[in-house]
């Protein structure tokens, strides 16, 4: 390149290769001061249009990894709270069910003292009954917090299933033992109040005992098969035990008299009555008025004869009464 003669253009010469002859381009001399300035203005604004596009880029980048993370974090706490949530009720649960153990445990026991009554007062014997479950329990509150591991909780839950397995088979047992149980109770009961125990009158004073004695009648050597006791007339008589009247009746030695009918083939027999206020075929408690003390019959005065009889044999009745 080299000077023109005008100074305000410039002369370009290209080189091209060794048989081609050399080309001359006249440019003014604005234009090529122009150009680069050109050139460095675009690859400026270039820059800064690329600088600009990387940053918003990397701001909707930044803004995506926040949401996301804020996202993360979330469900985290939200994961966080259902285990918190799920732990306290493993722990509730699993004090229920030690709680619900321990009241088992008391309606098992009830249940064992029962059947210790009907095996000692009933007439049966005792049952197959198993001996009831025990387990550790601890009471009281307090003390301080330790936090419990996911292991822990998870050995918690397996022990709380096997509680709840465990009531489950304590009630297997009582629904299987209950309705026996009950069943003796009312046959415990019923043998119970239809045992004559009950004094049948007011006075406790015996005039004449069970046994041989001199009949008062004859002056002569007799059986007597009751005892008498002393009383007013019009005293109330009262039911040794539960049965059913089977005779209320008048006879010449006997004068008004009650034959009270109980289970296990027991019988109590009344005589000399001044009234009889029950009949035949009726169910009477244990205590139960039945009849006025008197002295009809073959008696010397006012008094209850009173006799029990165990089948077709007649028993002292002192070995019953109370
Ligand atoms: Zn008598």
């Amino acid at each position: 390149m080299r000077s023109a003669s005008l100074p305000h253009r410039m002369t370009l010469l290209v080189l091209r290769e060794a048989n081609q002859p050399v080309k001359q381009i006249q440019v003014s001399k604005p234009f090529v001061i122009a150009v680069p300035i050109v050139a460095l203005l675009s690859i400026s604004s270039l820059i800064v249009s690329l600088q600009i596009q990387s940053e918003n880029t990397i701001a909707r980048l930044e803004d995506t990894l926040r949401l996301q993370n804020l996202k993360f974090e979330a469900v985290v706490t939200d994961k966080n709270e259902a285990i918190d949530r799920l732990q306290s009720q493993v722990i509730t649960l699993s004090g229920q069910s030690k709680e619900l153990m321990n009241r088992m445990e008391r309606v098992n026991e009830l249940e064992a003292e029962l059947q210790n009554f009907i095996d000692k007062y009933g007439s049966q014997g005792g049952s197959g009954r198993l001996s009831s479950l025990s387990w550790d329990e601890s009471l009281g509150k307090g003390g301080e917090f330790i936090a419990v591991h996911d292991q822990e909780i998870g050995e918690l839950a397996q022990e709380t299933r096997d509680d709840f397995l465990a009531i489950s088979e304590m009630l297997d047992e009582i629904e299987k033992n209950v309705p026996s149980t009950l069943q003796k109770a009312k046959q415990t009961e019923y043998s119970i109040s239809g045992t004559p125990s009950e004094w049948p009158t007011l006075s406790t004073r015996l005039t004449s005992n069970f046994g041989y004695r001199t009949d008062p009648f004859t002056g002569k050597a007799a059986f007597h098969a009751g005892i008498d006791i002393s009383g007013k007339v019009g005293d109330p008589i009262y039911a040794a035990a539960a049965g059913k009247v089977i005779a209320a009746e008048n006879n010449r030695s006997r004068g008004k008299y009650i034959i009270i009918q109980h289970p296990n083939g027991l019988q109590s027999w009344y005589m000399h009555l001044s009234e009889i206020q029950v009949s035949e075929g009726d169910a009477v408690r244990k205590g139960e008025n039945i009849a006025k003390l008197g002295n009809t019959g073959r008696s010397t005065g006012p008094h209850l004869h009173f006799e029990i009889a165990k089948g077709d044999k007649k028993v002292n009745p002192l070995s019953y009464l109370q």
